[in-house]
């Protein structure tokens, strides 16, 4: 496959510069204001910092208000037709603002946008949405913005041929958070999971070149930052498409290599790809997290198979097994579907019988949403969505005590956390632990940012109390 690294280029940038002109012009001089929203995962939130850095280029601030906005701008996900729902009701409620304030640009990225579905809905249905582009061209949002304003007319533009998809290196970024950091080392995935509609919104698998990963992890590190998490949808077959000659797990010691005050974290894991090279890494690392994210789905292998997950219960306790045999204090989460099309309640007890081998510290549960275009979308689903629910609790009730029994071990370490806020209300500081367990104890605002030890004192269901060592 040819390489599809690519620079964002001047030509690109272009637009940014006559678009900083322009707002400048409309505003009289004033601040443009701009509202991001962003729903779903964190490569969601990921992309929308990269949006936001362009935005910031073009001379915009950033409000929470969006009846003060110039431009909005909602970042959606379609892993869950709720999410979907909940878009558009949003969406809905924007006609009112731009009411009262025709010139704001509105505009929809993201995931759902892909969705020829969703785009022909809204060009339809909400002709007060002037933009709308899809999870490839956000390298090209400062020209259809331009185009959007320049030529008063609405923009749509979605997909691309696979092949042109490329990597955009270089994109401006302006972060959330100050300690914490996403770094995107892939993109797409090339799974398909028979529930997942992530392949046909972002594509197939692209990973960066190793060096560009290094460079900006390096910078990360040099800016501050304490708690950099890997991205991707497969982190685990990173490096495979285009062959980067390194693997994930070389991947993960090179990062963790570079000198510094930091712990680097990753997500999401496939089991399937999943190897003991890379849980050594995560074991000898220096900086690396103790905690391993790796969706086990279904603890049934019908389920599993149905499901496309191309591993069953036994290669995934295996892989527990010798994880939790390198770190004997490693914290395990997890994504689970309660629900899948045809599953049985015997079936989904051998989930409940899975989680209560394993001892997650939490988990991530879903009742199955079907997704149109998928494979499971179109598997009889006979088990009426009351029972489905029924399900859903008694799985939440048994993962609840295993949380809680998980964090009562805690009491009596100690525990490197990293200060993330004071408490406004009670003013206790809030970290979190390698394993990203919530951590709450008295010390000063100004130990924010950095690694303190703590003492565990007490637990209480998935939050630690502790108290700082002397
Ligand atoms: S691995 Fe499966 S669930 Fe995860 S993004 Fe890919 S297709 Fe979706």
């Amino acid at each position: 496959m040819a390489e599809q690294l690519d620079t964002f280029t001047a030509a690109e940038r272009q637009p940014i510069a006559q678009l900083r002109e322009i707002m400048q012009v409309r505003k009289r001089g004033e601040e443009p204001l701009a509202f991001v929203h962003t729903y779903g995962c964190q490569q969601n939130v990921a992309d929308s910092e990269k949006i936001k850095g362009m935005l910031a280029q073009m001379g915009f601030s950033f409000t929470e208000t969006p009846e003060d906005a110039d431009f909005i701008l909602f970042n959606t996900c379609a892993v869950r037709e709720h999410a979907e729902d909940r878009v558009f009701g949003n969406v809905g409620a924007l006609k009112n603002i731009k009411r009262h304030h025709p010139s704001v640009i509105i505009a929809l990225c993201g995931c759902m946008m892909e969705q020829e579905h969703v785009a022909q809905r809204i060009h339809d249905s909400y002709p007060f949405v002037n933009l709308l582009f899809g999870t490839h061209q956000i390298r090209n949002f400062p020209q259809l913005l331009f185009t959007c304003i320049t030529d008063s007319r609405r923009v749509f533009a979605r997909g691309g041929e696979e092949q042109d998809r490329k990597i955009s290196e270089d994109l401006p970024t302006r972060r959330d958070g100050k300690f914490k950091a996403w770094l995107t080392v892939m993109y797409g995935c090339d799974n398909f999971c028979s529930y997942c509609i992530v392949p046909y919104v972002r594509g197939r698998e692209r990973s960066r070149a190793p060096e560009a990963v290094l460079a900006e992890f390096e910078e990360l590190v040099q800016q501050g930052y304490k708690d950099i998490t890997l991205l991707g949808q497969n982190v685990n077959s990173y490096g495979k498409k285009p062959d980067r000659g390194t693997n994930f797990a070389q991947l993960l010691r090179r990062l963790d290599e570079v000198p510094g005050d930091y712990r680097i974290r990753f997500m999401t894991s496939h089991p399937k790809d999943c190897t003991h090279e890379l849980l050594d890494v995560m074991a000898g690392g220096k900086h690396i997290a103790h905690h391993l994210h790796l969706p086990f789905q279904s603890g049934n292998d019908r389920i599993l198979k149905e499901m496309n997950r191309h591993y069953d219960r036994a290669a995934y306790l295996e892989l527990i097994h010798y994880a939790k045999h390198v770190m004997p204090d490693l914290s395990l989460t997890s994504d689970v579907i309660v629900g899948f099309p045809g599953e049985t309640y015997e079936e989904f007890r051998d989930t409940v019988s899975l989680i209560e081998e394993v001892g997650f510290t939490s988990l991530f549960t879903f009742i199955y949403s079907p997704r149109e275009g998928t494979r499971a979308a179109k598997m009889p689903d006979p088990v009426p969505a009351e029972e489905k629910s029924r399900w859903f609790q008694e799985l939440c009730a048994a993962q609840e005590q295993i949380a809680a029994k998980r964090c009562a071990c805690a009491v009596g370490t100690v525990q490197r956390v990293l200060v993330e806020e004071q408490n406004p209300k009670t003013g206790l500081l809030t970290g979190r632990t390698g394993g990203n367990i919530i951590v709450d104890f008295s010390g000063d605002a100004s130990l924010c940012g950095t690694f303190q030890m703590v003492q565990i004192t007490a637990a209480r269901n998935w939050i630690l109390t502790g108290e700082l060592c002397g």
